[in-house]
């Protein structure tokens, strides 16, 4: 039998009508002669509840007891859901993430897939099952304890599993009809669109667009997995949503095709850093050991100039890593390998971004974005660029504004 994977989000198992919703969707597909597997989300808000308790009960939480508490949402919905099936004369089992196994590294909280073994769940197919609803977001780790793959991360279950299984497609059925020039909450102005290239896809997602998590369209690119993001709320059919494919699948070309945001992001600044060989590595490295994702770095010229005694080093780090990024300064001051005189926390500041891979072959998108920016008002506090994406920090209360500035400036909206 072909198999397909059908992902549901969280606002797609939201109660138990939107569960009986997903599974009249997971019908037609068996209908249709699929062995389907389901993996689904936590339902919604639920995980955003425990991760509330975790750091309510442990500001430095153990990330062992952190991955056993937050995976619980999915072993509900997973539950309900084979129940559901079952209701419907569908033949369905659910997995928890341990009883695949889906086997992961021990990186806690951001773990990733070792790998998938395939037998318990064909044999429940070849025993004459339609459907494996698999937990999403969850695995173990070779210590035999539970782990999550990070936020966002049943998206990257269901392409594991597309992979593993060889899979005609991987649906991610979501609360929106697709892949949109950006968010369509933050613009009604948004444009869906019908296909995007792993790799734009890839630098929107990892730039805060979290209609996938940015995992996922990795595997998918390096394993070729047929990946669509549709509405789990309309009627869908073959042509529904959008494909996530091959930049040569796709006629359409624009410089930009798209503009990110993230709003959880801190800009820390560490003032009159002892300036010498080595000072990069002495802070950086703590914060990677502390777990702190560094993001964008701005490094001063020193005072005085060139060869001058003192510098100030600016780095970006998501809002709930600030605790831990100030802990390790100040351990890493308190054990004398970097001096500095003070750290300041700016925790109100957004990330815009656009993202094209036009703009390996166009000049003058960065002189656009920043003037359509100027002429709203909104400074820039730190760029970063690469190939195919230019992102800008900027106080948070500007972001919807800044959004849209983009988005008119590079003639993204509806035709
Ligand atoms: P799920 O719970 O189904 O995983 P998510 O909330 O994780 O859903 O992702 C879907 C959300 O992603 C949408 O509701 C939308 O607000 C947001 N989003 C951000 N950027 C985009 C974009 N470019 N296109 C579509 N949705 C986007
Ligand atoms: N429930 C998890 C989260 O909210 C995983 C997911 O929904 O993809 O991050
Ligand atoms: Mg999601």
């Amino acid at each position: 039998m072909p198999v397909l994977v059908m992902k549901f989000g969280g606002t797609s198992v939201a109660d138990l009508a939107r569960i009986k919703n997903a599974a009249q969707k997971v019908k037609r597909e068996v209908e249709r002669g699929y062995d389907v597997i389901v993996i689904v989300s936590a339902m919604s808000g639920k995980t955003n509840e425990l991760v509330g308790w975790v750091e309510g009960t442990s500001p430095l939480y153990d990330a062992r007891e952190y991955d056993a508490v937050v995976s619980s949402g999915e072993n509900v919905t997973a539950g309900l859901m084979a129940l559901t099936l079952q209701e419907m004369d569908i033949p369905a089992r659910s997995w928890q993430g341990w009883q695949v196994p889906i086997n992961t590294t021990s990186a806690h909280a951001s773990a990733r897939f070792v790998s998938i073994p395939r037998e318990n769940i064909d044999a429940k197919f070849a025993e004459g099952f339609k459907v494996a609803v698999v937990a999403g977001f969850q695995g173990v780790s070779a210590e035999g304890r539970i782990t999550t793959l990070g936020r966002g991360g049943s998206d990257t279950t269901a392409v594991a599993f597309a992979a593993a299984f060889g899979a005609e497609r991987c649906d991610i059925y979501t609360d929106v009809d697709g892949v949109y020039t950006t968010d369509p909450r933050i613009t009604n102005k948004a444009r869906k669109l019908d296909k995007i290239a792993f790799e734009e896809m890839l630098e929107l997602a990892s730039l805060g667009a979290k209609v996938l998590q940015t995992r996922s369209v990795e595997l998918a690119m390096r394993y070729k997995v047929r990946l669509r993001v549709l509405s789990s709320f309309e009627d869908t059919d073959e042509n529904s949503g959008t494909l996530v494919c091959d930049e040569d699948e796709i006629m359409e070309s624009k410089v930009v095709s798209g503009v990110a945001y993230s709003r959880d992001e801190a800009k820390l600044t560490l003032l009159r850093v002892a300036d010498r060989p080595g000072i990069a590595a002495a802070i950086f490295g703590p914060l990677a050991e502390a777990g702190v994702n560094v993001d964008m770095i701005v490094q001063n010229i020193s005072e005085g100039g060139e060869g001058g005694a003192f510098t100030d080093m600016t780095f970006s780090c998501p809002t709930n890593q600030v605790i831990r990024a100030k802990a390790a300064m100040d351990e890493a001051k308190a054990a004398g390998s970097i001096t500095f005189d003070d750290m300041v926390v700016d925790s109100d500041v957004a990330k815009i971004s656009v993202v094209g891979i036009g703009m390996r072959s166009h000049a003058g998108v960065a002189a656009t974005m920043f003037k359509a920016l100027a002429s709203e008002n909104v400074n820039i506090k730190v760029i970063a660029t690469s190939e195919i994406k230019i992102s800008v920090l900027i106080d948070r209360k500007y972001m919807e504004l800044a959004v849209q500035a983009l988005h008119d400036a590079f003639g993204l909206e509806k035709a």
